[in-house]
């Protein structure tokens, strides 16, 4: 195996190690998730500021102890993620994500660095909305609100769906198993479906009003708990109440 290595990434995780160094989780779409050493202000060796959501060309080295940080050629620092609470919440959210269901397949790096990059001038609900939405179909978790995933049934135009627990996914109200706990107005779907269609970053385009995209926000915040089968620790103790 070769001893050096440079590769696209972003850092996706950071964790404080001894006195001054630090462990970053990078997250490359040739390596998947690599946990990489960064020492700290060492004599012998350079500083290298590589602080949580920064995205470049990674040169690594492989020692008896794992992966160190040589360099970086930065692309974006994404500064802006960290000056709001909200989009520090979605984007340790979009974090979980990835680290959670471990697949971080090379199609998820461009969502996830798509959805940092939009974070930091759109809406942070919206961004929020349409990275779900388009990371849970990629993982095959959700439906395409063209029909029931559960009987196979065409939604009709103006059909208000609902939500099996058991599939975790929205379904027509015959499958609907939450007692109508979960609806989805047709205005809705269609906007989820639509999104779906464009992919993640012509959606962030289309017109919502800002009361209806908090209400979608909302829904899918709400549908995590079944849809997603891993822990979300961000949202568990995170400052979105839903
Ligand atoms: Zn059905």
């Amino acid at each position: 195996m070769e001893r050096d290595v440079k590769a696209l990434a972003i850092v996706i995780r950071t964790m404080d190690v001894r006195e001054r160094d630090r462990l970053l989780t990078l997250f490359s779409p040739s390596l998947g998730l690599v946990n990489v050493l960064s020492y700290g202000a060492r004599k012998s060796i350079k500083t290298i500021k590589a602080p949580l959501y920064t995205e470049g060309t990674f040169s690594l080295e492989k020692g008896r102890s794992g992966w160190t940080l040589k360099e970086i050629d930065v692309l974006s620092t994404h500064d802006a993620l960290h000056e709001d609470l909200d989009r520090q919440q979605a984007a340790m959210l979009f974090s979980d994500f990835i680290i959670t269901s471990k697949s971080a397949e090379p199609e998820l790096y461009a969502l996830y660095s798509e959805a940092l990059d939009a974070l930091e001038s759109d809406s942070y609900e919206k961004v929020t909305v349409e990275f779900i939405v388009h990371f849970l179909s990629a993982e095959g978790l959700s439906g395409d609100y063209i029909s029931c995933p559960v009987c196979g049934r065409d939604y009709l135009e103006g059909e208000v769906i609902g939500f099996s627990s058991s599939e975790g996914v929205a379904v027509c109200r015959d499958c609907d198993t939450m007692n109508g706990a979960l609806l989805l107005p047709p205005n809705a779907r269609a906007y989820l479906k639509r999104s779906l269609e464009l992919g993640f970053k012509d959606s962030l385009a289309l017109v919502v009003s800002e009361e209806q995209e908090h209400r979608i926000f909302r829904y899918l915040l709400r549908t995590l708990p079944y849809a997603f089968p891993g822990r979300l620790r961000s949202l568990e103790y995170g400052i979105w109440r839903i």
